[in-house]
C-alpha cells in the first residue's frame, strides 16, 4: 500500500478552501495494481496491450488480466521500410490512450516491451539495416513516454509459439490451481494443458505437449513453471502465415498457367495485378520466373470451387520429404502426433468467426459450410468497399485453415473436435504478448506459489 496517500480526491468547499479526502475505492485500486505494456508488432498490423495485476499477488496464477487494447492505425511496422520514422509515429495514438488508462503514479514502473514478429523477420532477410532502422524508430517514440521501456526486439518464431502456449494455459489456470480442500497449490493433470495454434499474416505456429517422447529434440522447448517441468513441441513456419500462403498460392497458379482461374476467389471476381507484386516477398522471390515473364500484369478470375481451392493450396507444400518415420508436416519437418485439446486463435479465429464456424461444429459440417460459402457469386454480394479484399479471401483462408490443420498438422475427423477457435480467454486476448510479459517480468515463478498466511484466513 505504498501509494496510498499520493492518491487523494480534491473536494472544493463552499468557502473556497479545498478538503483533501481519500476515496476508499480509488485507494484500493490505485495502491494495489501494477501495469505492463506490450506491443505486438505483427506483419499486417500492430496492437498495444495493457495488462494489470494486483501487486500483492504477483506470484499467483491467473491474476494478470488485460485492461486495455489498442489497434494501431495503418499497416505493420515492416511496411514502413521506406519511411522508418513513420513506423514510430504510428504508435503515438495508442500510447497516448494507454497513458490515460494507467494511473500517472504507476506509469514510471510499468514495464513496456515491443516484440516484432514474422513481418520484420522477413524484412531483416531482405535488408537487415532497414529492419534495424524501423526497430530503432519505434523504440525512440516509446522512450518518449514515462514508462519503463525494455526495448524493441524481433522475437523468434519458437518464442512466438511458446509464449502463445504459456498465455493460454496461464489464463485457463492449467499450470496450477489452489485447492481449498487440500489447502495447497495443486498441479492439474498434464492432459488439461492445452496446445496452441496461431495463424499470423506471415508465419504460423503450433505448440503442444506430445503424448510420447520426441524423436527429434530440435522442436523441444523446456520450462519450469510453478514447480513443474514441461517439455513442449513448438514449431514456427515462416512464409506460411495466411497472407504469405495466399501469395504463394497465386504464384503457383500463375506458374502452371491454368487459364489463370483462381479457384479460391468467388465466381464473378476479376482482378488484375502487377506480376512484380507476386514476387516482392522473400517468400516468393526465389521462384520468380525470367524477367520477361515477371513483367506486366496478371489477371486472375475467380472460379469459386472449394475442392479445387483446397487442392491448389496443398500444392504450396512439399509433403514428400520425411526422414522421421513419416511423422512429418512438410519439407521434412518433424512433428509428433497432435495430442490433447487445442486453442486456435488469431487468423484461425477471424476467418472461422466470420463463417460462423466457432461453435465446435463437426468437420463434415465445417467443410460443407466452406463449400457453400466458396460457391457464392461475387456479384450478389453487398459489401463496404474497404472490406472487399477480406471478403474475397475468406474462401481461400478457410481452405488454408483446413489444409494446415488436416494435411499439414495431421488432425483427423476424430481429433478435429479437440480444436476450439477462440479470440479470448478469461477476458484477455490470446496471443504471445501476455506470455512474453509474464516471462520477462518473472510473473510466473519457477516454483509453486507460497500461500501467504493472510490469504488463508
Ligand atoms: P495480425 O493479427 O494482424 O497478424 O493478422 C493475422 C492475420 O489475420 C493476417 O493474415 C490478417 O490479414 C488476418 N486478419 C486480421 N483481421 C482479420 C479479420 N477481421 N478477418 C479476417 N482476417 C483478418
Amino acid at each position: 500500500m505504498i501509494a496510498v496517500f499520493k492518491h487523494v480526491k480534491e473536494f472544493p468547499q463552499e468557502d473556497g478552501k479545498e478538503l483533501l479526502a481519500l476515496s476508499p475505492l480509488t485507494l484500493f485500486c490505485v495502491s494495489s495494481l501494477q501495469y505492463g505494456i506490450v506491443f505486438d508488432a505483427g506483419s499486417s498490423h500492430t496492437s498495444l496491450f495493457v495488462y494489470q495485476w494486483p501487486s500483492d499477488k504477483e506470484n499467483n496464477t491467473g491474476v494478470v488480466s488485460q485492461t486495455f487494447s489498442c489497434h494501431v492505425d495503418g499497416p505493420g511496422i515492416s511496411s514502413y521500410a521506406k519511411n522508418p520514422l513513420q513506423a514510430g509515429e504510428s504508435l503515438r495514438k495508442c500510447l497516448d490512450k494507454a497513458m490515460t488508462v494507467i494511473p500517472t503514479e504507476r506509469q514510471q514502473e510499468a514495464p513496456a516491451y515491443l516484440g516484432a514478429t514474422a513481418g520484420i523477420r522477413l524484412l531483416r532477410m531482405q535488408n537487415e539495416s532497414v529492419a534495424e532502422r524501423v526497430l530503432s524508430a519505434v523504440a525512440t517514440v516509446i522512450q518518449q513516454y514515462p514508462v519503463s521501456f525494455h526495448g524493441a526486439r524481433i522475437i523468434t518464431g519458437e518464442e512466438e509459439g511458446a509464449y502463445g502456449w504459456i498465455t493460454i494455459n496461464y489464463l485457463l489456470d492449467s499450470f496450477t490451481k489452489y485447492s481449498a480442500k487440500q489447502q495447497a497449490w495443486v498441479h492439474p493433470q498434464t492432459s488439461n494443458i492445452l496446445g496452441a495454434l496461431d495463424l499470423g499474416g506471415a508465419s504460423t505456429q503450433i505448440s503442444f505437449i506430445p503424448a510420447g517422447p520426441m524423436a527429434d529434440a530440435t522442436g523441444a522447448s523446456e520450462f519450469r513453471l510453478y514447480g513443474f517441468d514441461y517439455t513442449i513441441y513448438t514449431h514456427s513456419y515462416l512464409c506460411y502465415g495466411q497472407n504469405e500462403a495466399l501469395l504463394k498460392l497465386i504464384q503457383s497458379i500463375v506458374a502452371v498457367r491454368w487459364g489463370r482461374g483462381h479457384p479460391c476467389y468467388p465466381i464473378g471476381y476479376l482482378e488484375t495485378i502487377p506480376a512484380t507484386s507476386i514476387y516482392s516477398s522473400p517468400c516468393t522471390a526465389q521462384l520468380q520466373p525470367g524477367l520477361s515473364a515477371a513483367s506486366g500484369n496478371v489477371t486472375l478470375a475467380g472460379t469459386g470451387n472449394a475442392t479445387q481451392c483446397r487442392k491448389a493450396l496443398q500444392k504450396i507444400f512439399n509433403f514428400s520429404a520425411c526422414s522421421h518415420n513419416q511423422s512429418c508436416t512438410f519439407n521434412g519437418v518433424y512433428q509428433p502426433p497432435v495430442s490433447g485439446e487445442f486453442m486456435a486463435f488469431s487468423a484461425y479465429y477471424y476467418t472461422f468467426s466470420f463463417l460462423n464456424l466457432t461453435e465446435k461444429q463437426p468437420l463434415d459440417m465445417t467443410q460443407a459450410a466452406i463449400q457453400q460459402f466458396c460457391a457464392r457469386n461475387w456479384t450478389e454480394w453487398t459489401y463496404p468497399r474497404q472490406q472487399e479484399q477480406r471478403l474475397r479471401d475468406y474462401c481461400a483462408s478457410a481452405n488454408y485453415i483446413l489444409t494446415l490443420l488436416l494435411d499439414v498438422y495431421n488432425f483427423t475427423e476424430t481429433t478435429w473436435g479437440s480444436i476450439s477457435f477462440c479470440m479470448q480467454a478469461a477476458g484477455t486476448d490470446i496471443g504471445w504478448t501476455l506470455g512474453y510479459m509474464l516471462n520477462l517480468t518473472n510473473l510466473i515463478p519457477t516454483e509453486a506459489p507460497v500461500l501467504l498466511r493472510a490469504h488463508k484466513s
